[in-house]
């Protein structure tokens, strides 16, 4: 087997055989039972991290509260030196880490390094906010009086963190939520722990440099049960949770119920319409990286294809023909295109879903399968497939986390694909190939794409972090990242003054004693 420095990653990260996965700062402890992560990649067991107890979770909760209570008076620019100073650790350990989120998650190499990129974007980001946090001011109505408002630190946040995106999700809330006065305490995927102790390692460091309270950036690990003890917990105002909308709707009404803040980054049915006008070329590239990139378990991966009757065959057989090239296997091995699904728990909702789609009457046009023999031993490989299928399929309907591109035939106007592709609960990412400016803009426009992200002449997957990134309808309206995603990790405050010696009131209503 080839070398792929693994055991030097996890050294250069802090990572031992059996980790403690609950942390406050520096302070690492942990009596729950033991997750094993074992790699998608080769079936090896990678380390072990020992989950978060409801009592271990107070010790972390106090250490949080304690921290914010200090970590509120640091000016904003100087919670932004420190965040620039964890992006400058990740830049020395993007290779490590890069490999680690490859090898435990399957994800190819370069897309590992590309996910501590976006980490390392979003410090850099948040830096530059962390002296840009502005409120408005207002002309007041009365005379003599100042009116402004001003955004303060909300508290404790609550992260939720699904496997796909095991590092770059945390550092999306926490480099925002820091420089607004935050602090965090974070749950990843628990399929997925060795990334949240990595992470926590590199965090524990620059705050211990910095002589910073620990609870700043708290860590708990395991499933659910363990993110149930924050969606119900009151001293935490916002929850963020990404994941399935299944997830979801739970964590948004247990947070709702005590009239606590949200912010949901759920599932896609992400589409491409390819019309008349489209450069099939770039169509092919965008619709095979956005549907088989990170085996298609990516929230934005392209799982359908919208196009016009009279390029259809042509689409097709480009689309069938780059299948051919691809190549499936170890996706440390910087030759190969495709690695593995997660688990074979996913293998499983892969397979079940194509015998779904040819029930519903569906067409398979590039045979799926699970791959057996040297270099797949971990039963995790699958080989991307293509269905010609119609949009009505329950099927289709469904986000299936995996590598399966589902084939849609629209004709007439392009408004006739825009009703296919706003046709589904989801309402994460679209995009349209089009050299049509007319197309083009009627896809932007009100009455075009209802969704979060919606793109031209690119495909669906691969957002920069300086815009806003989420979803509409069961996506969850939630917005992390750019922009000014950053307003719902504060609390906005009205401020009113009176410099007079009078007390007018407003709306000129007179009170006279
Ligand atoms: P998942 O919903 O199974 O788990 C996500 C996280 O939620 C895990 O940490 C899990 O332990 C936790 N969780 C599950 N039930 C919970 C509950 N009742 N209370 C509290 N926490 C709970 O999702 P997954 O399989 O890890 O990830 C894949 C899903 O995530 C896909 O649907 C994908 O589209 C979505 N996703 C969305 C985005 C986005 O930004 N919109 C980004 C990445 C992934």
């Amino acid at each position: 087997a080839i070398d792929f420095g693994i055991e030097e990653a996890l050294r250069k990260l802090g990572l031992n055989q059996i980790n403690e996965g609950t942390s406050t700062g520096s302070d690492n402890f942990g009596s729950g039972e033991t997750i094993s992560s074992h790699s998608p990649v080769d079936g090896a067991l990678i380390g072990k991290v020992k989950t978060t107890t409801p009592e271990d979770y107070l010790r972390v909760m106090e250490s949080a509260t304690h921290a914010f209570k200090e970590w509120r008076l640091v000016p904003a620019p100087q919670r932004g030196e420190m965040v620039r100073q964890f992006g400058e650790k990740l830049r020395e350990l993007k290779e490590p880490l890069g490999k680690l989120v490859s090898y435990e998650m399957g994800k190819s190499y370069q897309e590992g390094l590309g996910e501590v990129q976006e980490m390392i974007d979003i410090c850099d980001f948040a830096v530059g906010l962390s002296r840009q946090l502005h409120g408005l001011t207002m002309h007041s109505e009365r005379p003599g009086h100042r009116m402004y408002e001003q955004y303060h630190p909300l508290g404790v946040v609550g992260i939720i963190s699904a496997f796909n995106f095991p590092v770059a999700v945390w550092a999306w809330n926490t480099a925002l939520a820091w420089v607004c006065g935050d602090v965090c305490i974070w749950k990843p995927s628990e399929k997925t722990p060795m990334c949240g102790v990595a992470c926590q390692n590199i965090i524990a460091e620059v705050l211990k440099e910095n002589n910073l309270p620990e609870g700043i950036s708290c860590l708990i690990n395991g499933d659910y049960k363990v993110g149930e003890l924050m969606t119900n917990d009151k001293r935490i105002p916002l929850v963020s949770a990404t994941g399935s909308i299944r997830m979801g709707k739970i964590v948004a009404q247990a947070v709702a119920a005590r009239l606590g803040k949200s912010l949901l980054e759920l599932g896609g049915n992400n589409a491409i319409i390819v019309t008349p006008d489209a450069d099939i070329k770039m169509t092919v590239i965008g619709a095979v990286f956005g549907a088989v990139g990170t085996a298609g378990q990516r929230c934005t991966s392209t799982r359908r294809l919208i196009i016009h009757e009279s390029i259809y065959d042509q689409v097709k057989d480009a689309i069938t023909d780059a299948y051919k090239q691809l190549r499936i296997g170890n996706p440390l091995d910087e030759n190969n295109h495709v690695g593995p699904l997660i688990d074979t728990d996913a293998v499983r909702m892969y397979e079940a879903a194509l015998e779904e789609a040819v029930n519903e009457g569906g067409t398979i046009l590039v045979e799926g399968g699970v791959l057996k023999g040297e270099g797949y031993e971990s039963g995790c490989y699958v080989k991307p497939a293509i269905v010609e299928a119609q949009n009505s399929f329950t099927i289709v309907q469904e986000e299936t986390f995996a590598p399966i591109l589902y084939l849609l035939k629209y004709n007439g106007p392009v408004e006739n694909a825009i009703e296919l592709q706003n046709g589904v609960v989801q309402g994460l990412s679209s995009a349209i190939m089009t050299n049509s400016l007319r197309e083009a803009e009627r896809f932007l426009s009100s009455s075009g794409s209802d969704c979060g992200i919606a793109n031209v002449n690119i495909g669906t997957s691969g957002a920069e972090i300086g815009g806003a990134f989420g979803g509409e309808k069961e996506t969850g309206g939630g917005r992390e990242s750019g922009s000014d995603a950053w307003k719902i990790y504060m609390r906005r405050q009205t401020n009113t003054i009176n410099y007079t010696t009078e007390l007018p009131l407003a709306q000129g209503i007179k009170f006279d004693l």
